[in-house]
């Protein structure tokens, strides 16, 4: 099974992944994780990449599909994959078809969470995270027992660079000119199931296996029909 869960900065897209990868055994492939990953040991192709993230720029397409391409060739995605901030561009979304074309793999399912603007900058500007353990705090609606360090490890909390105001608008302003047009394009091939994305994580993942069971049991019957 091959997903691609798609969302605006902030929406719960990497919590759903988890949850959705959990449920369906595939392995999540999340490019934010993995460049913050290589810029945190060094690793990334190039010291700009931290540039761009810090900015909430795009870090280059080859960048990225380069790193999709190592990614998906690897044993454990013999099932499928998840994939949580990829296709991000239109070159991005045409270099995964040829991918996985080569294989004879299609994109079975696109997720869409949706959200108000306003309800996503409340929620980024109050989100932490533990340097050490990475687990996920929120000052309103998540807070840890003792401000700043994480109920888990004990770890500090902090804020992402790109989670700051400035760079918060950035990132929308790039989502709705680069990212979006990746959503209209895979919509147009009716694959694209809209989520709302207000409400507790559970329902929403609920809404999202829903959504996942319909269409697989659509695909069933075109493919079966009786
Ligand atoms: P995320 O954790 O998905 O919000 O990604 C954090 C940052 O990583 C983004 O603001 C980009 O700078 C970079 N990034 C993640 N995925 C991509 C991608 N598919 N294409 C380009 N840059 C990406």
């Amino acid at each position: 099974m091959h997903v691609i869960i798609m969302g605006p900065p902030g929406s719960g897209k990497g919590t759903q992944a988890k949850l959705i990868a959990g449920k369906y055994h595939i392995p999540q492939i999340a490019t934010g994780d993995i460049l913050r990953e290589a810029v945190g040991g060094g690793l990334a192709p190039g010291l700009e990449t931290k540039v761009y993230m810090t900015r909430g720029e795009l870090v280059p397409d080859e960048v990225v599909i380069g790193i999709i391409e190592g990614r998906v060739t690897q044993g454990n995605c013999g099932r499928g994959f998840l994939l949580d901030g990829f296709p991000r561009t239109l070159d991005q979304a045409n270099a995964l078809e040829g991918m996985l074309g080569k294989r004879g793999l299609t994109i079975d399912h696109v997720i869409n969470i949706e959200i108000e603007m306003e309800e996503l900058i409340r929620r980024l500007r109050g989100r932490r995270t533990c340097s050490k353990c990475g687990a996920m705090y929120h000052l309103l609606f998540n807070p840890p027992e003792k401000e700043g360090i994480c109920d888990i490890c004990g770890g500090s909390l902090y804020q992402r660079d790109d989670d700051k105001e400035g760079t918060i608008r950035s990132r929308f302003e790039v989502y709705s000119n680069q990212t979006e047009p990746v959503i209209q394009y895979y919509a147009s091939q009716g694959l694209v199931r809209f989520i709302n994305g207000v409400g507790k994580i559970d329902d929403i993942f609920f809404r999202i296996v829903e959504a996942i069971e319909d269409r697989k049991k659509y695909a069933k019957r075109r493919s079966h029909p009786s």
